[in-house]
């Protein structure tokens, strides 16, 4: 029997670590888009260990929560750059929620610091009710799917541009996913299909398209928190349309933050958060906002393209 459990143990070990290393893989995968910031990680931190997970007893507290977050940039001198001054609003679960303001006023630095790739100077951001800095990097990552403002194809295949965060998925799920995005008939009208590469030799994708391909791969990817960087390209009306349905199909049950210059995105979210030299100057929904606030008021009439 001793022979027998030391023959078991001996065959499971190798399984494990291959495990690992798949899944080490997948996370350095899932990170490529990001090695800049990664660079710029702050250390893991003694109480990184406290938490390991998002307790399920926890699963009642707002998706996403800033509370008087205080925040500067650090120059290469050494010099401080303020830029959030006292920041809060909260995200319940399930909503979609955009954040809108002059460019430079801070909207990136927020999904940068929900992301831990810096750490306040004061107040608190939370993830499910949990202090981001009590979260270990690869729990807290593993909630958000990201979606970048003029997000790039990668060189590969269709397949290859959507497994990237998602190496398990089958041909179906990366359909489905194109599907909900619509550009299924626009990969599969290339005679190669799936396995066409992304470029002008292959399926030429246009901007609104890649950033519609980025969501796929989001969806494909499956985390519970959507954060989108909204393109200010111009897109015509087809493609504005398209977007916004691909947009709508995203963040169906899910949880979405969407930095957002076009009007057509923020007239149907949940909350609107106002950022202007960066505080959160108002919140609410549109048409409150029309009669609140006057920056909301300024960003609607010019479309919010700024
Ligand atoms: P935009 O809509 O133009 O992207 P934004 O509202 O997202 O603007 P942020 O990108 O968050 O604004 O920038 C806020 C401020 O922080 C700006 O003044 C910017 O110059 C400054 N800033 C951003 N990144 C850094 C950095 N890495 N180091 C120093 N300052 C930075």
């Amino acid at each position: 029997l001793v022979a027998f459990l030391l023959f078991l143990f001996l065959m499971v070990m190798p399984l494990g670590s291959a495990f690992g290393a798949a899944s080490s893989v997948a996370s350095a995968l899932g990170a490529l888009g990001r090695i800049t910031e990664v660079l710029d990680l702050p250390a893991e931190t003694a109480t990184d260990a406290a938490d390991q997970r998002l307790e399920p007893t926890r699963v009642q507290a707002p998706a996403v929560e800033f509370e008087g977050v205080s925040f500067s940039y650090r120059g290469a001198d050494g010099e401080r750059v303020d830029v959030l001054h006292d920041v809060s609003f909260t995200v319940p679960r399930g909503t979609r929620t955009a954040l809108v303001g002059p460019s430079g006023a801070g909207k990136s630095t927020m999904l940068a610091l929900l992301e831990r790739f810096y750490d306040v100077d004061g107040g608190a951001v939370r993830v499910g009710g949990v202090d981001v800095k009590r979260l270990p990097r690869d729990v807290l990552r593993s909630q958000f799917g990201y979606v970048e403002q003029d997000a790039p194809a990668l060189a590969g295949t269709i397949r290859d541009n959507l497994r990237l965060a998602a190496p398990l998925a089958t041909d179906d799920d990366v359909l489905r996913a194109l599907d909900a995005v619509n550009l299924r008939a626009t990969v599969l009208k290339h005679p190669e299909g799936l396995d066409a590469e992304v470029g002008e030799e292959g399926v030429l994708l246009s901007g609104g398209e890649r950033q519609r391909l980025a969501i796929a791969r989001a969806l494909l990817a499956d985390a519970p928190i959507l954060l989108l960087d909204e393109s200010t390209s111009n897109l015509d009306g087809r493609n504005e349309q398209l977007l916004r349905d691909s947009l709508a199909a995203a963040s169906e049950g899910r949880t979405t933050i969407v930095i957002a210059h076009r009007l057509s995105t923020v007239v149907d979210a949940d909350q609107i958060v106002v950022v202007d030299g960066g505080r959160a100057v108002a919140a609410g929904r549109h048409e409150e906002l029309l009669t609140t606030s006057p920056l909301y008021r300024e960003l609607a009439a010019t479309q919010l393209l700024v």
